[in-house]
């Protein structure tokens, strides 16, 4: 077990196993980062002080205010990255300790920024409990569709407004239907998280060729959590036949920090077994997930917090291997910032379901989170609170935090 001279907290998901990326600002512009404890390190600054030698022209990457051009350098370099702090975090002789006053910030000094320019982002249904359990309250006698368990359904999401935790949420406005046909226009009465992970591609690939099963974690630079913002209302009356559109375009978040591929690797863990075999484009061995803890939890205005849902990755139907496989077999190219999001991740019992559409019924059995508060669906002034990790033995990865509060619909100006 490597020791930092560094205090850490012994349950902190931010361990020296883990180093995640970011973009952080403090009075100086935003930049690069790690996390690591409480603190981050400034990577701009350590670049200044030479501490990445291999790379002299990686420079400009730690400089920039998202994550994009750093992760183009390959994981080879995030990885020396990672492994020249770690060494430093447990050497009590490194510029890294000697300098710990310009080179560590306090993370709550800082401001986190969206990590990345997203290109593009799209949206899976990977889980069977989740696919399962929505489908069966709108089609009991045929929850799953014939072609679930032969590929990974998705739909592509909007880029242009995944926003990082903190940033808050004013709720959509927007048609729904009524019993006679024609729609209303109001505030959504049905807003929903939906508790996923998200792959950050890290690498191109070419239009026109398909990424090969066994390549595809190569294009895979790390993870982060993400909430699939619904208005389930809205969703109803719009997804036929083409997908949810308004319903889901106004806002998803992700957590700060991207844990890397690597720091992953610990938490390997069997995925499920398929039956009915999948094509051979899709076929492979060992089919892995990860073993991650997930919750949500509700704040529902200033009081205390509520946890609604605990969960794990380990049990997704289709693995990240698959997704990217099935993603770019028509010939569909991958770009570095892309975002697969694993679609809701549930569990079987009603504490484990990842959204509230599944663990009310779609609003028929409140949640009750204590005496006199219940919820249908979020209410004006809830804060959504993400957290997930993954521990083997004394090693904990984990995300930290995905926040985000509701605020009350923005007035509709015609
Ligand atoms: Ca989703």
């Amino acid at each position: 077990m490597r020791q930092s001279w560094l205090p850490i907290p012994h349950d902190s998901d931010f361990s020296i196993h883990n180093l995640p990326f970011g973009i952080f600002s403090d009075e100086r512009p935003a930049r690069a980062g790690l996390a690591i404890g409480n603190w981050v390190v400034d990577l701009a600054a350590a670049y200044a002080l030479n501490m990445f030698p291999q790379y002299p022209e990686a420079g400009n990457a730690f400089r920039k205010p998202v994550l994009n051009d750093l992760i183009a350098l390959g994981r080879g370099f995030s990885e020396y990255v990672r492994k020249i702090i770690q060494t430093a975090l447990c050497d009590e002789q490194s510029d890294l300790k000697q300098l710990a006053d310009h080179l560590l910030i306090p993370q709550k000094k800082v401001q986190m920024h969206m990590p990345l320019k997203v290109g593009n982002y799209t949206d899976f249904y990977s889980s069977e409990e989740h696919a399962f359990s929505v489908g069966k309250l709108f089609r009991p006698d045929n929850p799953l569709f014939p072609n679930w368990k032969h590929l990974p359904v998705a739909y592509h999401g909007r880029a242009s407004s995944i926003v990082v935790s903190g940033t808050p949420v004013p709720r959509p406005r927007g048609q729904t239907g009524q019993a006679n046909g024609t729609p209303s226009f109001k505030p959504t009465n049905a807003l929903d998280y939906e508790l996923e992970l998200a792959f950050v591609v890290g690498k191109e690939s070419v239009i026109g060729q398909p990424v090969s099963i066994e390549e595809a974690e190569d294009y895979i630079f790390g993870m982060l959590l993400f909430n699939d913002w619904s208005a389930r209302d809205i969703q109803r009356w719009e997804y036929q036949p083409l997908g949810p559109f308004t319903s889901k375009n106004f806002a998803s978040g992700v957590s700060p920090w991207i844990v890397t591929w690597e720091a992953l690797q610990h938490f390997r863990i069997p995925a499920p077994a398929q039956q009915p075999e999948p094509l051979p484009y899709l076929a492979h061995y060992p089919r892995q997930n990860f073993d991650l803890s997930l919750s949500v939890s509700i704040n529902p205005g200033s009081s205390e917090e509520f946890l609604v849902c605990q969960t794990n990755a380990s049990g997704i139907y289709w693995t990240a291997a698959q997704q990217i496989a099935h993603h770019t077999v028509t010939g569909c190219n991958l770009q570095t910032g892309d975002l697969l999001a694993t679609g809701t991740i549930s569990g079987s019992g009603i504490s484990q379901k990842g959204c509230l559409l599944e663990a009310t019924l779609n609003g028929t059995q409140p949640l009750k989170l204590r005496d006199g508060i219940d919820r249908r669906f979020l209410e004006d002034h809830d804060e959504v609170i993400m957290r997930g990790f993954g521990q083997k033995g004394d090693v904990r990865v984990g995300f930290g935090e995905l926040r985000g509060k509701v605020l009350p619909a923005i007035r509709y100006s015609s």
